[in-house]
């Protein structure tokens, strides 16, 4: 089938040149995809133990012929002379992008990074364009679709064309089930045993990760989210004691093990350092990527139920307004992926009340320095209802912080102790030190932005009583085992990737917010937290009651006087 070409005589020019049937196209593609952009998944099969051997190889070949069966029966539905060429360039693309991703940061395309993608800023997309991403798109995909747009198609009457593509739909279907039963013991312990492989075939697992992010779409029941904390209030305050001000900071990208108070030998926490903070050493992320984690972080359903939940339902930022408090989420990110919806909320970028945008300093073509999020926050306070700041105040601080790969731009020049940096987005091709070093810094620009942020609420110590949680969405590989970035799925995840700082900072000389004892949480610094303790803990320092609060999953409920 791949080698037959014809030359009707319906050539309505007469002429005598070949033309192909729209069918061997579509197997010639299938072949091309299977085997040239499957090059990481070839890479990782290659490098098992059990592929080393003379079965190994014959199972590799045959799992490249079910890749090609499989993309093949997929096109011959699309086989038309005026829709095969569409479609092949459709395919061509997919897998050429979904290749250079693969290989060039070692992650896996399954529906949650097809979420992530689909919800990249198109900002984020610059640090992702590098010059290897043309050499793949070209060589896979371009040239390959420019052969095919000179190539002329057989032109058949519908219901011939419509019986010969759902024969090879079939034929395709017959040699891939073929293949199954052949090589079925090791391809079952081969997908048993490293799950995230299937999330390599592509550009299958693009369309797959596609088609159940639109299925979960179209599941969900239109209308507003289930609301919460219906009935909930905020406990009275001791008699002269001050509202309290949670400054919730959400950092991006950081991993545990960088953070120097956690141990790490290299002084990425100067700041902190010398202010009294408590850091948490063992805290575990709800997902290994933004829009996996940050939902979850906020939800009152936890990771295990959030990940089946049936419908959404409104978060801890509706609930705490809803309690009669102020709330304010500032974002110098992507956004807050739907969460802050209901409440107050701004981009860093924008001028505050009142005027004054950060200066050219901080922001650069709408992306700024995570200081920018300090700019003008003043006025941005002033402006919430002035009867819900006095039952307390609420405001998420939503970070770049160490969001990759382009690392070095999260630190602004004067800022960066660890040289010399790697300045590429091609991670590979720094050494591996220079990789560190331009993360590092951007974990040592997150201290500087924590301290600078503990500073501004010991200034509102009159007004509020302070505090400062920070707690990052997910970590970071930085080519541990050749893995690059995050997002892997969570089953298979390295520690790097989930394993998350959170820290927390209570004003000097005060009982704190609520009455939280400062040396009661560093007693308790070892203790094994995780994502799903977010919202209780919220809720239990701003001393709110609602029927979602379960005081065993509030971290702090030990640490806070009678
Ligand atoms: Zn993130």
């Amino acid at each position: 089938m791949l080698s037959k070409r014809t030359s009707p005589a319906s050539d309505p020019r007469g002429g005598e040149r070949a033309r192909w049937s729209p069918l061997t196209l579509a197997f010639g593609a299938a072949l091309w995809i299977a085997v040239l952009c499957n090059g990481p998944l070839w890479t990782a099969l290659t490098a098992l133990p059990e592929m080393a051997t003379a079965r190994g190889a014959l199972f590799i070949v045959g799992f490249a012929l079910m890749i090609a069966a499989g993309t093949g029966a997929l096109l011959a539905l699309l086989a038309w002379h005026r829709t095969i060429k569409p479609a092949i360039a459709l395919f061509l693309i997919s897998a050429a992008l979904g290749a250079h991703f693969m290989s060039t940061y070692g992650v896996v395309i399954d529906p949650s990074m097809m979420t992530n993608v689909l919800q990249t800023d198109p900002r984020e997309v610059r640090d992702l364009l590098s010059l290897r991403l043309a050499v793949h798109v070209v060589l896979l995909a371009v040239l390959p679709i420019a052969l095919l747009w000179r190539l002329p198609l057989q032109h058949r009457r519908f219901k011939v064309q419509l019986v010969r593509n759902l024969g090879a739909f079939v034929l395709a279907w017959l040699v891939l089930l073929a293949l199954v039963v052949a090589l079925f013991a090791d391809l079952g312990a081969t997908m048993r045993n490293h799950r995230s492989m299937r999330y390599l075939i592509n550009p299958l697992n693009s369309f797959f990760a596609l088609g159940v992010l639109a299925k979960q779409t179209n599941a969900k029941p239109a209308g507003p989210p289930a609301a919460i904390g219906i009935g909930a209030q905020v406990m009275p305050r001791a008699p002269g004691s001050l509202p309290p001000l949670l400054m919730l900071v959400i950092g991006e990208t950081a991993r545990a093990d960088h953070f120097a108070l956690n141990g790490y030998a290299r002084a990425t926490n100067p700041e902190l350092a010398k202010l009294d903070v408590v850091s948490f050493a063992d805290v575990s992320s709800c997902g290994t990527n933004t829009a996996a984690s940050l939902p979850c972080m906020f939800s009152h359903l936890g990771k295990s139920d959030y990940g089946s939940r049936s419908g959404e339902s409104e978060n801890l930022l509706d609930l705490v307004q809803r309690a009669g408090m102020a709330v304010l989420w500032l974002d110098n990110q992507a956004g807050c992926k739907g969460l802050c919806e209901r409440v107050p909320h701004a981009f860093a970028s924008e001028p505050p009340p009142g005027g004054g945008a950060p200066e050219a300093a901080l922001c650069n073509e709408g992306e700024c320095f995570d200081e920018a999020l300090l700019v003008g926050l003043d006025a941005r306070l002033a402006a919430l209802p002035a009867s819900a700041r006095e039952r307390g105040v609420l405001i998420v601080l939503h970070q770049m912080g160490s969001h990759g790969p382009a690392y070095s731009k999260r630190s602004p020049p004067d800022r960066k102790p660890f040289q010399p940096e790697c300045m590429t987005n091609v991670l590979q091709q720094c050494d591996r030190s220079e990789l560190v070093n331009a993360y590092d810094n951007s974990i040592a620009y997150t201290d500087h932005v924590l301290a600078r942020t503990i500073g501004w609420l010991v200034e509102r110590d009159k007004q509020y009583a302070p505090m400062l949680l920070y707690v990052s969405d997910h970590g970071e590989s930085l080519g541990e085992n050749n893995l690059y970035l995050h997002g892997m799925p969570y089953a298979v995840a390295p520690r790097e990737q989930t394993h998350v700082p959170m820290l927390a900072w209570l004003a000097p000389g005060t009982r704190g917010v609520s009455g939280l004892a400062l040396d009661c949480l560093k007693r308790e610094r070892n203790k094994t937290l995780s994502h799903d303790n977010l919202f209780h803990t919220t809720l239990g320092v701003l001393g709110i009651r609602a029927s979602e609060y379960v005081a065993t999953l509030d971290a702090f409920a030990a640490c806070r006087a009678p």
